[in-house]
């Protein structure tokens, strides 16, 4: 493999792309086709050692750099959506426990996670928070005991299979961001728990997606990760991470349906003709290869940025999951284009990347969310600039 970024480990690219070859691109059709659960492809992933990557090895990780992890998931979503939700929806749930869990937390719940010996979820979003978490309402109230939760989270990836959550809960729902506090939950041992069916959606159809309920559901106080009131902080620091995964994606949903364009054009003998109809396609692709590749720079550039800034690059980090994930959009729209009526056809892959593309844009904080924080970025900015030029 080659790549002109110093900071991707390429021995860990390879690696990637055995799994992808082997296991992943195989079932890519089937798991969307039939909304199946993309263990083996996890799995694979896992037994190759690169179950979580931005854990350390001491963990089970691979501990390579946000450059690494992004480019490979970017090349595992362009094989298959699902399985690249799936897969990173393992290190969303790993990130704050190793940022916020306890000893025992971590030692219990990361090498699991890492191994794949452990499917984990992130729960924050509820039927009218996410967007604004001072909303939540599910309440986790303290007893003599611990705490009992009552409430329901929605649009939960691998709720329905997970053996860990991160939980986002109040303590108090008039404290408002201030009153949410994070829990670690092992779902063996919850009473009053439940998750719903699997979701019919759009795309990602192997990635289920569910609803999760807890009535008088009894937990004890060492599931707490952090103080009550220190979620809100800890949820800041774990999106850095996500929205990192959701950009890489949406480069490898156009990536795809760049690749799928790319072989039926070969099959039509359209990339060495000469035909006026035959150049526009060529003249296009070379259009949409330059808008990946400077999406791609702005990815890894961001991770690095992530990797090596003293503090979060958090404006840097909306904007690359907002043009990442908007091209991928635009960009597998377009090859369904190129392909005139043949872009309607499952067997090509390419309606497949746009369906998966789409829900990129609105998960990990919509769109508009990540525009609103890098206005208020720019209002800082300005604001700063006048300060500092008043004071000259
Ligand atoms: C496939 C999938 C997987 C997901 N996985 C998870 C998961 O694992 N864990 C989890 O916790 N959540 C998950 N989510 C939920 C997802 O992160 C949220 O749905 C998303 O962040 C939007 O938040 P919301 O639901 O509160 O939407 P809302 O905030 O209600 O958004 C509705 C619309 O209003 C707009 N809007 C909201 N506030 C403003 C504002 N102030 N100004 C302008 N426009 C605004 C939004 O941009 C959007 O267009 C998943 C969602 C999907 C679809």
């Amino acid at each position: 493999m080659t790549t002109p970024w110093a900071s991707v480990d390429t021995d860990v690219i390879d690696a990637v792309d055995s799994v992808i070859a082997q296991t992943i691109a195989p079932q890519a059709s089937t798991v969307d086709a039939a909304g199946e659960f993309p263990a083996a492809g996890v799995a694979g992933l896992a037994e190759a050692g690169l179950g979580i990557m931005l854990m350390g090895k001491s963990l089970g990780g691979t501990d390579t750099s946000t450059a690494t992890y992004a480019e490979a998931l970017s090349r595992i979503a362009s094989a298959c959506g699902s399985t690249s939700t799936v897969y990173m929806t393992q290190m969303h749930a790993a990130h704050p426990i190793h940022l916020q869990g306890s000893p025992e937390q971590i030692d219990r719940w990361i090498p699991a996670l890492c191994e794949g010996r452990a499917i984990g979820s992130i729960a924050l979003t509820e039927p009218g928070a996410g967007s604004d978490v001072g909303a939540m309402r599910t309440v986790a109230r303290r007893d003599s005991n611990g705490y009992v939760l009552n409430g329901e989270k929605t649009f939960i990836s691998n709720g329905d299979r997970a053996d860990v959550i991160v939980l986002f809960a109040t303590v108090d729902t008039a404290l408002g961001k201030g009153g949410v506090t994070a829990f670690l939950l092992d779902t063996a041992t919850l009473d009053g728990f439940t998750s719903g069916a699997p979701m019919k959606k759009l795309g990602q159809k192997g990635a289920s997606t569910v609803t999760l309920s807890f009535q008088d559901c009894r937990i004890p106080e060492a599931t707490r990760m952090g103080d009550e009131g220190q979620g809100y902080p800890l949820l800041l620091r774990s999106v850095t991470r996500s929205r990192i995964s959701a950009a890489a994606q949406g480069v490898g949903f156009a990536q795809g349906a760049f690749d799928a364009v790319v072989s039926w054009a070969i099959d039509h003998d359209l990339l060495s003709s000469k035909t006026a109809h035959a150049q526009d396609l060529q003249f296009e692709l070379a259009r949409l290869r330059g808008d990946i590749t400077a999406a791609r720079a702005m990815l890894m550039s961001v991770c690095d940025q992530v990797d090596h800034s003293d503090d979060e690059p958090v404006a840097e980090v909306s904007l690359v999951k907002m043009h990442c994930t908007a091209l991928g959009t635009t960009v597998a729209a377009r090859c369904v284009e190129l392909l005139g009526p043949d872009g309607d056809l499952v067997s090509l892959g390419a309606e497949r990347r746009l369906r998966d593309a789409k829900i990129a844009e609105i998960y990990d904080g919509t769109n508009q969310i990540q525009s609103m924080l890098v206005a208020r970025d720019i209002r800082l900015g300005a604001m700063h600039e006048a300060e500092v030029g008043g004071r000259g």
